[in-house]
C-alpha cells in the first residue's frame, strides 16, 4: 500500500492550501473530502493485483495449489513446522532426515530463526498434479522439469526432501545445515533441502545447476 503514499500526501497538500484562504465550514468539508478520498484510494489499493505465480514463485510450493488436492495428499498448510506430526507431509518424511531437521530447527530457534516447512512428502497424485500445473504455466515439458520432477523421481514423493521457508531459515540452512547433514541440492532451489550424512564430516557435495543435471532425474 505504501506506493499510493506520494500521491495521497500531494492531494493532501493542494487541500491544505485551500484551506488557508476559505473559512471553517470550507475546512470542515475539505477534511472530509480528504478522509474520503483516502477512504476510497485504500480501498481500491486493497484490490491487490492478481499475484504472478511464476517465475518469480517456484510452481508445486504455494498456497494456490492446496485447494485442488487437499492435507491428505500432502499439501502443506502454511505456518507448519518440522515439528508437526499430524501433517502427513512432515510425518512421512524419511526419520533421519526428520531428525535432522528437528535439531537443526531447535538450534535455528536458538538464534531466532524458525523453520517452516513449505512442502514435504508429497503423494505420487500430488507431485504429477505439480508437475501437469507447471508444464501448463511454464509451457513445455522441458522448462518444467526444471522445477518439478515426475512421481517416479521426485525425491519429496521418496520421503527424501523438504522444502523450507522463509528466507532466513533458508539463509540460515545455508550456513549450518552441512552440521546436521542438511544440504541445498540444487542452485537453482535454495530452499529445497535433502539429507546428506556425509556432509558432517565433508561439507555438502557440489550442487547440482538445476534438477535436469541430477542422474536421479533421468529414469
Ligand atoms: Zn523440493
Amino acid at each position: 500500500m505504501t506506493y499510493s503514499e506520494p500521491a495521497r500526501t500531494t492531494t493532501r497538500r493542494i487541500r491544505i492550501r485551500r484551506i488557508r484562504v476559505a473559512g471553517v465550514l470550507v475546512v470542515i468539508a475539505a477534511i472530509g473530502a480528504v478522509l474520503g478520498y483516502q477512504s476510497l484510494a485504500s480501498s481500491s489499493s486493497t484490490a491487490a493485483p492478481p499475484t504472478d505465480v511464476l517465475p518469480s514463485k517456484p510452481p508445486g510450493l504455494r498456497v494456490e495449489h492446496r485447494g485442488a488436492l487437499g492435507e491428505a495428499d500432502s499439501a502443506v498448510p502454511a505456518g507448519t513446522t518440522v515439528f508437526d506430526d499430524e501433517i502427513p507431509g512432515v510425518a512421512n518424511l524419511d526419520p533421519a532426515l526428520l531428525g535432522a531437521l528437528r535439531q537443526a530447527a531447535t538450534d535455528a530457534a536458538g538464534d531466532g530463526v524458525e523453520l517452516f516447512v513449505n512442502s514435504g512428502w508429497r503423494s505420487p497424485e500430488y507431485q504429477e498434479q505439480l508437475l501437469r500445473e507447471a508444464v501448463s504455466e511454464y509451457g513445455s515439458d522441458e522448462e518444467a522439469a526444471r522445477w518439478v520432477a515426475t512421481a517416479d523421481t521426485s525425491p519429496h514423493v521418496s520421503g527424501d526432501a523438504v522444502d523450507i521457508e522463509p528466507l532466513d531459515a533458508t539463509a540460515w540452512l545455508s550456513e549450518h545445515g552441512a552440521e546436521y547433514g542438511l544440504c541445498q541440492i540444487y542452485g537453482n532451489e535454495p530452499w529445497h533441502y535433502e539429507l546428506r550424512p556425509e556432509a558432517t564430516d565433508h561439507g555438502c557435495p557440489p550442487m547440482y545447476a538445476d534438477p535436469t543435471q541430477d542422474p536421479r532425474m533421468q529414469r
